[in-house]
């Protein structure tokens, strides 16, 4: 009776993918959700592949699962993932539903899924991962996902027994979970910009777990992130297995060492938070056995993906379409650090609005009070434009921050914005949110219309 209801499940599922596709519509929850409607325990009865790899973690993991799905198929593995899909139970068990044939036989070799912190309980013992890659554990939306630690014991709870672990040693608080997993680690070895006194505003880890005494840093990179020691008890920082040790931005590559032995990768992207979720891909990699010459084949041809990340000339001016997500004050604060510490004059366009609950109201503003918007308080720094509903409350936030008023220009329509921009500027930074991407795509064809006709006028503001 129960693999009836199965297969029922996975027959509807599967019919109602193909429908949705002959209207052209998105498909990428609703074949799970009729599935999970009809045999709730549809992750567990589905046959998995041979493999099953998850990435979970607070920032980097459609980056980082998006990275793992490609290799492997790159490699010539059959490989099924959720990257156009929801990565919640419904996304899931959409992917498994490509999965399998009609009779239920798997007909990929792998499953890589990205899957959500938050639903990995729904997800991870139904599915029992053979690798997880945890990327990192930070403040994300208090409303979503209230503390860090909440989801620490999420993950610590549901996270099968027998699935190896890939962490992050720099990221104190993931680095901690699931004591008795077999797991290996990776990190970047201290860095030229790193410090040893937290300068952020959010920093969830600054005690020892051990005996609450206040934790010192070999190096801190940023928020919790960094090598820690505990003078009192001992306490330390896991011994990483995979060591990135040299970043050459002029020649764009890394260097990761492993088992004795020192290889360069070309950098897919050359913000530190890419740079990790790189050295995640690479460290599982090898310990799947992919050939590291297909790894490194592979990541030359790639870059992160243009929903995330894209780069642009038009003129003299570098256009840098980037998202710094909203509600999660740590991601947002590394695009902020980022964009702050690029070289040269710029300016910076933010439309970070939750564009899914813009009609009632923003979820919860105050998330920006816990974001480093102080990072774009620099001389460098020509103007700050603020679009959209909530253009005011990041001008108080950025007066607060020190950004001198003159610098500062709201527009609450987002086109209308487009005509403030100083086109004089050798580095334009447009920054949005997940659900304000189609939106800032339009945003960055005017600015580029805008900035070509400036570059044909000879160079003169309007
Ligand atoms: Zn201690």
């Amino acid at each position: 009776m129960k693999r009836l209801r199965y297969f029922v499940a996975l027959w509807a599922s599967k019919s109602a993918y193909i429908l949705l596709r002959l209207l052209k519509r998105n498909a990428t929850m609703f074949p799970g959700r009729v599935a999970l409607k009809i045999c709730p325990d549809y992750l567990a009865q589905t046959k998995k592949s041979p493999n099953v790899i998850c990435v979970t973690g607070t920032n980097g993991k459609t980056t980082t699962t998006n990275m793992v799905a490609d290799i492997l198929s790159e490699s010539g593995y059959k490989v099924v993932s959720n990257r156009y899909g929801s990565n919640i139970n419904t996304g899931v068990a959409t992917a498994l539903t490509h999965s399998v044939n009609v009779f239920g036989k798997p007909k990929t070799e792998i499953l890589a899924l990205e899957v959500d912190e938050r639903f990995s309980r729904l997800i991870l013992p139904f599915i029992k991962p053979d690798y997880l890659i945890v990327t990192n554990l930070f403040r994300d939306s208090i409303k979503r996902n209230a503390h860090p630690e909440y989801i620490f014991s999420i993950l610590d709870t549901y996270v099968p027994k027998n699935t190896k672990l890939i962490l992050n040693a720099d990221c104190l608080q993931s680095s901690q979970l699931l004591k008795d997993n077999e797991k290996v680690f990776f990190s970047i070895d201290r860095l030229p910009t790193d410090v040893t006194e937290c300068v952020n505003l959010i920093n969830d880890f600054s005690t020892c777990p051990v005996c609450d005494e206040k934790l010192k840093f070999n190096y801190l990179r940023y928020h919790h992130i960094g090598n820690a020691f505990c003078p009192s008890c001992g306490f330390k920082s896991f011994e990483a297995k995979y060591h990135l040790t040299n970043i050459d931005y002029e020649k764009q590559e890394i260097t990761v060492s492993f088992d004795g032995k020192s290889d360069t990768y070309p950098m897919v992207n050359r913000t530190l938070y890419n740079i990790y979720n790189e050295l995640a891909a690479i460290s599982l990699m090898n310990e799947f056995g992919v050939d590291i010459k297909k790894v490194k084949d592979y990541l030359m041809k790639i870059s992160v993906t243009e929903t995330r990340y894209k780069e642009g000339i038009v003129g003299k001016t570098s256009v840098i379409r980037t998202m710094a997500k909203g509600q999660n004050s740590v991601s947002c604060s590394r695009t902020l650090d980022f964009v702050g510490g690029e070289p040269g004059e710029k300016s910076v366009f933010i439309m970070i609005d939750d564009l899914f609950e813009r009609k009632d109201s923003s979820e919860f503003i105050g998330w920006i009070y816990d974001a480093d918007f102080e990072f774009l308080n620099t001389p460098e720094m020509k103007q700050v434009i603020l679009a959209g509903p909530r253009c005011y409350d990041y001008k108080l936030r950025l007066l607060i921050a020190g950004l001198p008023e003159e610098k500062i220009f709201c527009e609450e329509d987002e086109f209308k914005a487009v005509k403030l921009i100083d086109k004089d500027v050798s580095k334009f930074y447009l920054l949005h949110d997940t659900s304000t991407y189609d939106l800032a795509c339009e945003v960055e064809e005017m600015v580029i219309a805008e900035l070509k006709a400036f570059n044909e006028k000879g160079g003169e503001q309007k």
